[in-house]
């Protein structure tokens, strides 16, 4: 609910009334959105019900929209969330790579330092795997999460990692600067919850089956417990078509801006499933107004062990790279250059 508060009510009276909320069983957010002062008093399990008569100062109880703080209303301008000392929403264009799955530190940093050479900006790579089999690999897990953390060290690239159940969410936090959503848990509203208690940023991936509308709900769930470095990602849907892995829907970028404030990534790997296909998904996305892409890169891609068939070298993806300049040129973005080599404090100690 949002509760429109009298003018004139003092900080201990907007105090005291949020601590009553409490106790009925709300969590309260001040909200800056609209000329008066306003509340948000968001549910947990077993709340009472609101009636403004019978709270102080509390002058009307409006329901808000499910997408209300998610919308581009709430903030036209639009949001810019940083990732490390990356940008994601401004008018640079940004490039998250690297492989499906940690595996090693050898192939993670080796495809590491290939990537950040042909221009990625963030460096992806899952320790906690959503398998669709229970029999295949799974994740290193919390090995996983060091290798990450120890490749930033040493190169200088932020690190986007999916997080899977909400009891990992501040171990993922700790060697993370950017937690991904994956698909699968777009509606694990749990997971949803903890993560809108961080203040780290956030890549909440669409559900295979979700609308545009749920998909933001889903955000809103983050931005409502005070979280707003939320980035979307499109990565395809499931449509009865079978060529390739998923759909991608690429009128969701721009319904995207249309509807909602939040920066919006495309999956060009996980939308097709095919090599051969994601150059020119992602020419689309970057044509379409897309504020970045993420792919899948892997050092040795005929070894990966999962999304084989959707990784491409690094070869591969620099050339995808320098196709992009010229698109991201077209629609008036940009796309910095590659930061050839780290010379940051890890690695020369570690000299
Ligand atoms: C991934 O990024 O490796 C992944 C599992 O993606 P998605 O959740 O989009 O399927
Ligand atoms: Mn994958």
């Amino acid at each position: 609910m949002l509760l429109r508060l009298h003018p004139d009510l003092s900080a201990s009276q907007i105090g005291a009334l949020r601590q009553r909320l409490r106790t009925m069983g709300y969590e309260t957010r001040r909200l800056d959105l609209f000329s008066e002062p306003v509340l948000a008093a968001i549910p947990d399990e077993g709340a009472e019900t609101l009636d403004a008569q019978t709270l102080a100062g509390v002058t009307a109880v409006v329901p808000p929209s499910p997408t209300e703080l998610a919308s581009r209303a709430a903030r036209p301008q639009g949001t810019r969330v940083r990732v490390a000392e990356i940008e994601i929403g401004g008018d640079a264009v940004a490039v998250i790579a690297g492989p499906c799955s940690v595996e090693s530190l050898e192939q993670t940093l080796e495809t590491a330092i290939a990537v950040r050479a042909a221009g990625a900006q963030l460096l992806r790579g899952g320790a906690y795997k959503p398998r669709t089999s229970t029999y295949s690999f799974q994740g290193l897990g919390r090995r996983g999460l060091e290798i990450l953390a120890e490749v930033r060290a040493r190169t200088g690239l932020g690190i986007v990692t999916e997080v899977l159940s909400p009891e990992d969410v501040s171990l993922v936090a700790e060697h993370a600067d950017m937690l991904q959503i994956g698909a699968r848990n777009m509606q694990n509203f749990p997971l949803l919850k903890k993560v809108g208690k961080l203040r780290q940023p956030v890549l909440l991936k669409r559900g295979a089956g979700a609308t545009l509308e749920e998909w933001l709900c889903a955000a809103e769930y983050i931005l409502a417990r005070g979280n707003d470095q939320v980035v979307l990602c499109e990565r395809g849907i499931r449509t009865f078509e079978e060529y390739t892995r998923n759909t991608l829907d690429i009128s969701a970028v721009a319904a995207i801006h249309e509807l909602s404030h939040l920066p919006i990534l495309v999956d060009p790997s996980h939308a097709t499933g095919r090599r051969s296909l994601i150059a020119s998904a992602a020419r689309a996305a970057v044509a379409a107004g897309a504020d970045g892409v993420c792919i899948e890169v892997h050092i040795r891609p005929e070894e990966s062990v999962s999304d084989r068939e959707q990784t491409l070298s690094p070869a591969e993806f620099g050339a995808i790279m320098q196709s992009l300049q010229g698109v991201a040129h077209a629609v008036g973005r940009s796309i910095p250059p590659p930061r050839l080599a780290y010379f940051g404090q890890a690695v020369l100690a570690a000299q």
